[in-house]
């Protein structure tokens, strides 16, 4: 059993005041594997004026200091891959490939902003103007369970690279992972309260957060009903927001693409985390022409797609992260079905000889118009959907068809008409023949996808508040 009882405040590990504990469930068993203490206002409080004592001195601190503490917090993240790819295994069932391939982004994150901190200048000139750039003050970084350790990473190197301090409010599911990242930060030795971590739930952590007049800046990634809640706290302060929110990504298979290669990046895409990822291209733009011959090669596909245990490395889906999740992702299927698209493969239910763990089997609808909530809503779970398109202005006409814009893929034998097609898409990102974008490329979302970028000077910047003096 996992009992995780303390949080992370003004470089201390300290008994919450909040009393509320949560059960942890290993999502491929249902079984309890521990226990969560949550932090309450209280907590809260303290966290934010250890974060706004800190921020005295830590505002002052040089480029080469600032560049020493995320070198340490890279070595101490990199030292704990290996427990923080067990636990994200074990608490939200992530398989082999999403550990192997994504979690070794964390530590990066913190390399890619000092090697940005040394080349930045924060003195700027404008004509007759001296422009800093100065931090904005107290950050609070709130995250979501799926790859915790990266977005903590993300937010966090951003936040002291700009030479604010940070509260980190990571999702109560993935108390397991903020154990760990808990004890990078403090392997770090970093000056007391500069980075403050502080678990517990959205509706009393996270809202006493986003309304705290000393915050001066909210970085979340996470659904786009809790950053509309976090823009609606943050408007009486006026704090800077960077929101990172859901999708509903395109991937569009021109009918020039080699199709089963094309076919086999749009289910990789799609069912990437299990199906939990914002990224995720969750809508399949088939050619009309090409339909019967998409259709064939997915279902030529689905073996290497089938959802089991995720310790097993052969595994490419494990589950949902938790019962809430999978009786959401059941409704979706049924909705689906209730709205007159077809099965290609899938279904309402368990896959077959699994009976307990929160296992979805990966299902493809087909039959879809873009204007069923099956097309438009995330799903967040592996239930994706092909829709048929005529030319490639429909197929830029149904993609751009969405509330989302995070990311979009396209995928043809001709990169030039891939390009200008690419060009056309509303979306933060947009790939062409792949599905795993540049990590130093800007990364945010269009439309309710979000709010700003993460990475580069895009990302820093978004910590900094220009002074102009004009003499
Ligand atoms: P969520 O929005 O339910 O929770 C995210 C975080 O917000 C958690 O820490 C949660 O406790 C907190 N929260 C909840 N209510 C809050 C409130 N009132 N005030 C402040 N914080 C609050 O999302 P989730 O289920 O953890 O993650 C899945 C969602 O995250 C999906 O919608 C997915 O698309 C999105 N996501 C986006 C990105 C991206 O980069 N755009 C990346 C990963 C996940």
């Amino acid at each position: 059993m996992h009992k995780i009882q303390q949080i992370y405040i003004d470089g201390n590990f300290i008994t919450p005041h909040g009393t509320e504990v949560a059960p942890l469930y290993n999502p491929a068993t249902e079984q309890v594997i521990g226990e969560v203490r949550l932090a309450d206002e209280i907590d809260t409080y303290a966290a934010v004026s250890a974060a706004k004592r800190a921020f005295a001195d830590f505002s002052k601190t040089t480029k080469l200091e600032r560049i020493a503490i995320l070198k340490r917090l890279n070595t101490a993240f990199a030292d704990r891959l290996d427990d923080l790819k067990a636990a994200m295994t074990e608490e939200y069932g992530a398989v082999r490939g999403i550990v192997d391939g994504l979690l070794p982004l964390a530590p990066a994150m913190f390399d890619e902003a000092s090697e940005l901190l040394a080349s930045y200048t924060f003195q700027q000139t404008r004509g007759s103007t001296t422009v800093s750039m100065d931090p904005l003050g107290v950050a609070v970084a709130i995250t979501p369970w799926n790859l915790s350790a990266v977005f903590v990473a993300q937010k966090v190197a951003t936040a002291l690279a700009a030479g604010c301090t940070v509260v980190v409010k990571p999702s109560e599911l993935s108390a397991m992972q903020t154990q760990i990242i808990m004890e990078a930060f403090d392997a770090a030795a970093l000056p007391p309260g500069v980075v403050n971590v502080v678990t517990g739930r959205g509706a009393t952590v996270g809202d006493a957060l986003t309304s705290h007049p000393d915050v001066a800046k909210v970085d979340f990634t996470g659904s786009t009903a809790v950053g509309q809640r976090i823009m609606r706290n943050a408007a009486d302060t006026f704090k800077r927001l960077t929101l990172e929110l859901g999708g509903k990504s395109p991937t569009i298979l021109l009918d020039d693409t080699d199709i089963p290669s094309g076919v086999n990046a749009a289910l990789t895409s799609g069912f990437l985390n299990n199906g939990q990822t914002c990224f995720a291209g969750t809508r399949i733009l088939a050619p009309e022409s090409e339909l019967d011959a998409v259709l064939a090669a997915i279902q030529a596909a689905m073996p290497a797609f089938t959802a089991g245990d995720p310790t097993d490395p052969a595994t490419s889906v494990g589950p949902v992260v938790s019962q809430a999740q999978f009786d959401r992702v059941q409704g979706y299927i049924r909705l689906g079905l209730e709205e007159g698209a077809h099965l290609l493969t899938g279904g309402a239910g368990r896959p077959d000889g699994i009976n307990q763990g929160w296992f979805v089997k990966p299902t493809i609808f087909t039959g879809v118009t873009n204007d069923m909530r099956i097309a438009r809503e995330e799903i967040f779970g592996p239930v994706l959907v092909v829709i048929p398109y005529r030319d490639d202005d429909e197929a830029v006409a149904i993609a751009n068809d969405s509330p989302f814009g995070l990311q979009a893929h396209v995928f043809s034998s001709n990169p030039q008409r891939a390009h200008q097609v690419a060009e056309r898409l509303e979306a933060g990102t947009v790939l062409v023949n792949r599905i795993f974008g540049d990590p130093r490329a800007p990364f945010g979302g269009m439309k309710q996808s979000g709010i700003g970028r993460h990475h580069h000077t895009y990302g820093l910047e978004s910590y900094l508040e220009p002074r102009a003096i004009t003499a």
